[in-house]
């Protein structure tokens, strides 16, 4: 099935590009049943392959286990599907970049094109894990109804209508926080205005723009 296909890519080109390291997960709703979703059992991203991929109820319950090792953070995403019943697609990601700036409170200015699909930026006030509902339903309501969020100290979520676009705004965001971080150590960078922001939005939120990114790290692959 290609949405398999394209879930078992997306694990591996974010890790892959460090996007998400070793703890991170993306999932995708099950296209027969909204109320539950695909996530890979508890693995590196980076093996994970179509065997892997299991079905859990919202509420994280696996609807066949087989003693599979399963992902203490999934309430990240059972949260996330049952407060937005458009998005289609998570991603769950400890980026570098991006965790500096919460660790010291610097907030994600729009400093690329691209990374201004993601502003602003909600912040989810704890660095603890998200293994549990109480935790999940925080996060859902700090993303509000946003793309992205950050978690502080932890990591951040994008999500999308499909696994395409919760991907490449995941990169995005990950771009736009190392240019911000790296432009801090020689300056102060230069934050795009309200009306540059418009015009981003209005020429990027583009979903053959993202197919072409998606396309892009995809090829890598092989
Ligand atoms: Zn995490």
């Amino acid at each position: 099935m290609e949405l398999l296909e394209d879930l078992v890519a997306a694990n591996r080109i974010l890790a892959e590009h460090g996007v998400i390291d070793a703890y991170g997960h993306v999932s995708i709703r099950s296209p027969d049943n909204p109320n539950r979703y695909l996530l890979s059992r508890a693995r590196s991203p980076e093996l994970v392959e179509e065997a892997d991929i299991m079905e859990f109820e919202i509420d994280g319950t696996p609807v066949d286990r087989q003693n599979r090792p399963i992902y203490i953070e999934r309430p990240i995403h059972g949260g996330i599907y049952k407060a937005r019943p458009e998005v289609k697609a998570v991603v769950h990601a400890h980026p570098k970049w991006s965790t500096f700036l919460t660790m010291v409170g610097q907030p994600y200015q729009p400093v690329y094109a691209q990374g201004s699909l993601v502003y602003p930026m909600p912040v989810l006030d704890s660095p603890n894990s998200i293994n549990n509902p109480v935790m999940a339903e925080r996060l859902a309501s700090t993303l509000g109804q946003r793309p992205a969020a950050m978690m502080k100290s932890h990591g951040a979520v994008t999500v999308g209508k499909d696994i395409v676009e919760a991907f490449v705004l995941a990169n995005y965001m990950e771009e736009n926080s190392y240019r911000q971080y790296m432009a801090l150590q020689i300056g102060k960078p230069y934050v795009f205005n309200e009306k540059e922001l418009a015009l981003c939005r209005e020429k990027l939120w583009n979903a053959a723009l993202f197919k072409r990114t998606w396309d892009h790290f995809r090829a890598k692959l092989g």
